[in-house]
């Protein structure tokens, strides 16, 4: 297999696999303030961080309705529509996901049933640009799942509350409202404080600190996947067209200073003439800072021989998102396995995704795509199972295979709960 670089990232090894060091260390000196100091902790680091220390933290009803009046009126119309979009596809996943019992044997009922968690912490990401989308994915595909109680926070923005992000927060269904952003919010979510109940489980986007404050606190709390720094690939054939190709690059580079942007392409002249493209558009572009340090930092064009090559390398990288651009964009759909989500076209794209179309956005980053799939209503559920035998004999006979089984395993303990049952509802000549 051949493959040809047009353009090598140098930073990218570094932060793909894992959270720098220094990260991890002031994500847990954050970690132990909170949970041995609780609130005047969390005011520290906000003040440190954001800047940010109102009265409270938490929003009340007039400051939320005082959010959304700030809010120009077609904002707050998008908002609901997006929202319209995003709940359709997750009351759709929803549907999919099913409660049975199933008679196994005569008599004997095993079944399953998917419980929603009781609260949720969703985190909308805010450090940069006001991610109000993410509001959308997190708590609104929660309240699809059926969480009864779902607490959203999201950092200030230059030092005052996001009003859009407030209403989409609230449009989506949050109980309560935080104004708090990073590490902060997280560990005061996972360990609870003074003024903010402790949570069973945390979803949502967000920086390196957001998403190592995750790491370091699952097991205490469950999350819903490292959702970290976003990540683009392209893969294209002769027939992209590199505008295009530079465009949605670009998109997803002014993220933040650290986003993967990949082209893998069959095409030479695709690769030359996107970045040719990309040089260009970055000289007008408002968010050339973050845009253009990514892509210099992060930014890879690899060729290969064929579209075979294409789609083992696409795996391997194993990116958040998978724009395809080829003749038949949906071959995708039967050569790939790894990645967050496909963008099948050039009709599509990542953009539509993280905004509007109503997909999920909260996806795998450095290659958790090997293991699993971005946030859906599922993630919120807990698939439960319980059993019942209405059945005497199938229970003595169960009964005899517990104690042969248990048996085995040298656990006498629970090998009598077998025999007790096979006494009691054989009636053979059975020896103990
Ligand atoms: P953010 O809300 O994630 O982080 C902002 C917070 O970081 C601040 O409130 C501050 O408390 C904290 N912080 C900043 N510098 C710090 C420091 N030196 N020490 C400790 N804490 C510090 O917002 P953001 O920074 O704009 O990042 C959003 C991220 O979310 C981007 O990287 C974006 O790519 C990512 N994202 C990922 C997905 C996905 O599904 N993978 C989706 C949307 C967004």
């Amino acid at each position: 297999m051949t493959r040809r670089y047009l353009k090598k990232a140098s930073a990218a090894e570094k932060t793909a696999n894992s959270s720098p060091a220094d990260v991890s260390t002031i994500v847990k000196g954050v970690i132990d303030d909170i949970r041995g100091n609780g609130d005047a902790a969390v005011r520290k680091y906000s003040e440190r961080f954001d800047s940010w220390s109102p009265e409270s933290f938490k929003l009340s009803p007039e400051q939320i309705n005082a959010a959304i009046a700030a809010v120009p009126e077609q904002t707050i119309q998008d908002i609901k529509q997006v929202q319209r979009n995003v709940t359709q596809f997750a009351q759709a996943q929803k549907d999919s996901i099913r409660d049975f019992e199933l008679e196994t044997q005569p008599g004997v009922f095993l079944g399953q049933r998917n419980v929603p968690i009781e609260r949720v912490g969703a985190y909308i990401p805010g450090g940069r640009y006001p991610l109000l989308a993410s509001a959308h994915m997190t708590i609104l595909t929660a309240k699809v799942a059926g969480v009864p109680h779902v607490i959203g926070t999201t950092p200030p923005i230059g030092g005052k509350i996001p009003n859009s992000t407030v209403a989409a927060m609230h449009l989506a269904g949050a109980d309560e409202i935080f104004i708090l952003g990073g590490v902060q919010a997280i560990t005061a979510m996972a360990v609870g404080t003074e003024t903010v109940r402790k949570v069973d489980f945390i979803a949502g986007p967000g920086n390196a600190f957001v998403a190592e404050g995750k790491r370091q606190l699952f097991g205490e709390i469950g999350i819903d996947l490292l959702a970290g720094p976003t990540e683009i690939l392209i893969v294209t054939d002769e027939t992209a067209d590199p505008f295009t190709v530079a465009t949605d690059i670009l998109s997803q580079a002014e993220h933040g200073p650290d986003t993967p942007a990949i082209i893998v392409t069959t095409s030479e002249q695709v690769g030359e003439k996107s970045m040719a493209y990309i040089d260009e558009i970055l000289k007008g572009l408002p968010t050339a800072q973050l845009a253009g340090t990514s892509w210099k930092d992060f930014g890879q064009v690899i060729v290969v021989d064929t579209m075979d090559e294409a789609w083992k390398l696409a795996d391997e990288l194993a990116s958040e998102h998978v724009q395809i651009f080829t003749k038949n964009p949906r071959d995708a759909l039967d050569k790939m396995t790894t990645y967050g989500a496909l963008f099948l076209g050039e009709n599509t794209c990542v953009s539509y995704g993280d905004k509007c179309i109503g997909t999920n956005h909260v996806l795998p980053t450095r290659k958790a795509a090997r293991y699993t799939g971005g946030l859906w209503v599922g993630k919120f559920l807990r698939t439960c199972t319980y059993q019942e035998i209405r059945d005497a004999k199938a229970s003595g006979e169960l009964g005899r295979l517990c104690g042969r089984a248990a048996r085995a395993e040298n656990f006498e303990g629970h090998a009598r709960s077998g025999d007790l049952r096979a006494l009691k509802h054989l009636d053979d000549e059975h020896e103990w």
